[in-house]
């Protein structure tokens, strides 16, 4: 049974072929929650490129990681409302100031406001990455420390990796969003992802939401490999 799962199924359109896209969209409509169009996407394609997409129905992740000044990021959120976005997100790195303005630009919103999502440490940083720009911390109690203040600053949730579901999960409580890349299937490749879960093994610990790209959409048939996903999450949950 795919149920309530597959809506929480966000799939990475990472590709700058509008078409490509739009082909995907269409295979996987009523199959998944939305779809994910980040920095590729965009600096090739336009806010034009996702209103072509948001047009097709699926609510959209708008990942373009918003990282400026207070004043900037919530003028940025103010023109993202244009494209009607389901979820958007910040740096959280960028600040209490700065994340405030992002939730209070969010919530300006004259139709349903957007999530706004802190992205805490990136997963290509390791411990020496951040001992070498001054942080004394582990990647994990870092990511612990920026989720917190993204909590404070009124953000609905963060993204993470699998390993942190968890710690979040039991700091954060039950209300706060956890969306999370890095899954991969038992039949699917992994590609360059190194620390991957399942969809079940995410749900079991508590995601809301995943970020599948490849399995999805380099599937010969993307809807059914979204389908199958969404029948391992219910059967794990
Ligand atoms: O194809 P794949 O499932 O690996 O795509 C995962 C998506 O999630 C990509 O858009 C990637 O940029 C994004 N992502 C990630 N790992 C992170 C943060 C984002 O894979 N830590």
């Amino acid at each position: 049974m795919e149920g309530e799962n597959s809506g929480r199924i966000f799939v990475a359109l990472d590709t700058t072929d509008l078409d490509a896209a739009r082909e995907i969209c269409r295979a996987v409509s009523g199959h998944v929650g939305g779809v994910k169009l980040g920095k590729e996407f965009f600096t090739a394609l336009g806010p034009q490129g996702v209103t072509a997409i948001g047009g097709l129905g699926l609510p959209l992740f708008l990942d373009l990681k918003f990282h400026d000044i207070p004043n900037t990021v919530a003028g940025a959120v103010t023109s993202a409302l244009a494209l009607g976005p389901f979820m958007l997100n910040v740096h959280a790195a960028g600040g209490v100031a700065m994340m405030r303005a992002a939730a209070k630009a969010a919530r300006s919103s004259p139709g349903r406001r957007p999530l706004v999502l802190g992205v805490t440490v990136l997963t290509s940083l390791d411990e020496a990455d951040l001992t070498a720009a001054g942080i004394e911390a582990s990647p994990l109690d870092q990511v612990k420390r920026l989720a917190g203040l993204a909590q404070e600053s009124g953000l609905d949730g963060v993204v993470c990796s699998g390993a942190e579901i968890e710690p979040l999960r039991a700091q954060c409580g039950v209300n706060f969003k956890l969306v999370v890349p890095g899954i991969r299937p038992d039949w699917a490749a992994a590609g360059d992802q190194k620390r991957i879960l399942t969809p079940g093994e995410a749900v079991a610990r508590g995601a809301d939401f995943l970020v599948i790209g490849r399995p999805i959409t380099a599937a010969d048939d993307p809807g059914e490999a979204a389908s199958r996903i969404a029948a391992e999450m219910a059967d794990a949950g």
